[in-house]
């Protein structure tokens, strides 16, 4: 079977070049091949490689010397359909970094997907580099024949760094993309949409706290009023709650304080604020063993995906008694609104999809305290099943060709 020469002594051993000795790869002892990695350092790579893509379907790498795209796929699961989650385009410091990324946020998708009740899986993709340097048409229709090359178990869409322009280039090599503009039939921006859910999961929370969803008269807390937070505060002044926002980007919040009459507080001082609701709408980790002994809310619920810096916070927030809504459950209204371009789109079914969210939220708390556990622990563990249980159903064959 394999050409591959076992290795010598305790393979240590030194040739007469000074190098350990080297085989072919199986199938590559073609005369004149010469490996360039030593047998045991091959081994190791390999080895390497699989316990990193441990839980993993696939990873696929893409590169294209010519517009310098270098991409990662990672399809977490396919259980339950397709891979669905956007491409982050990001100046990371090291391809390991990016590997890191985007393992983390596919698996993360994974639970998304089947939190919000879709018939999707959990993927995401990365792209090495600055955004705002490296964007040309040559790499986003290189990228979309990458795409196109997985012959749709991986869908992309926006996420951090690339917009709805972007998937109308990717989708000139490959119908596997979503979010792409309106004008050109698609869903647009998933920004309002993700807002929407949100809404609807602070009334969720509302009502199993207090027995009320009013959303008015509320003291709500926005770190970071980017595309998600600017909308949410439009969305919650508007239904008569009062509102407090903090974002690095002075822009960000001179946009917002145009238009709306709210409170405008420091980045830091924000976590310190007495009020009913927090929603971190920035990045990742704002809750931490640093900031979570500081809140004076009643509950969180944000869109940033992985708020929770470790997995003890979950615990930590549990302890000071203030209700942590999981992320991946209530910022999904983005996710249900591109994939309801998988099918004929329409605002109004998309909007009463999103608006599901509440029951969603609702659901998780109930089971967190039907089963004694933080909402986050309850959350992943009714995806869990779900996935499980719902991406079995392969196992009932239909009649026929069973591969559609
Ligand atoms: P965005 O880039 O438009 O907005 C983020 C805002 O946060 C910006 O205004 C930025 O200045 C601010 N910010 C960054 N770092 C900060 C810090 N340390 N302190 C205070 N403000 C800071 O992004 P977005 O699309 O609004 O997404 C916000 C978050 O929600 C992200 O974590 C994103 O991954 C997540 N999310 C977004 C969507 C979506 O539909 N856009 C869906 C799901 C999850």
């Amino acid at each position: 079977m394999s050409n591959e020469q076992p290795a010598t002594g305790d393979g240590q051993r030194a040739t007469g070049n000074g190098r350990r000795p080297t085989a072919p790869l199986p199938g590559l002892g073609a005369p004149g091949y010469t490996p360039t990695v030593p047998v045991e350092s091959r081994k190791e790579l390999a080895l390497a490689v699989f316990h990193a893509l441990a839980g993993h379907e696939e990873v696929v790498f893409g590169a294209d010397a010519v517009s310098g795209l270098k991409a990662i796929v990672a399809i977490h699961s396919t259980a339950l359909g397709p891979a669905l989650g956007g491409t982050r385009f990001y100046p990371y410091e090291s391809e390991d970094q990016a590997l890191h990324d985007v393992l983390r946020l596919s698996a993360a998708m994974s639970l998304k997907a089947a939190a919000a009740g879709l018939d999707l899986g959990g993927g995401k993709s990365v792209i090495i580099g600055d955004p705002r340097k490296l964007k040309s048409e040559r790499l986003w229709r290189s990228y979309g024949r990458v795409i196109d090359s997985l012959g749709g178990r991986y869908i992309t869409a926006e996420d951090v760094g690339t917009d709805t322009g972007d998937m109308e280039l990717i989708r000139r090599e490959t119908r596997w993309v979503v979010g792409v503009p309106v004008e050109e039939g698609g869903s647009g921006d998933p920004s309002p949409a993700t807002a929407r859910g949100l809404v609807a999961a602070m009334r969720a929370v509302g009502k199993f706290m207090h027995g009320s969803e009013e959303v008015g008269g509320k003291k709500v807390a926005v770190l970071g009023v980017g595309k998600v937070g600017s909308d949410l505060v439009r969305r919650l002044v508007e239904a008569g709650a009062s509102v407090a926002i903090a974002d690095v980007y002075p822009p960000a919040i001179e946009k917002v304080t145009e238009r709306f009459n709210v409170e405008v507080v420091g980045c830091d001082e924000i976590y310190d604020l007495e009020c009913d609701i927090f929603s971190p709408c920035s990045l990742g980790g704002a809750l931490n063993a640093d900031t979570i002994p500081r809140l004076r809310c009643q509950a969180v619920v944000g869109s940033a995906n992985n708020q929770l810096a470790e997995p003890e916070d979950a615990d930590r927030i549990a302890e000071r008694d203030i209700l942590f809504a999981p992320d991946f459950v209530v910022n999904a209204g983005g996710l249900i609104n591109v994939s309801e371009e998988l099918g004929d789109y329409t605002v109004d079914k998309a909007a009463a999809h999103i608006d599901k969210i509440y029951d969603n939220t609702l659901r998780v708390l109930e089971a967190s305290r039907e089963r004694g556990v933080c909402p986050n622990a309850a959350a992943v563990t009714l995806a869990e099943e779900r996935i499980s249980e719902i991406g079995s159903l392969r196992l009932f064959r239909r009649g026929g060709d069973d591969r559609n």
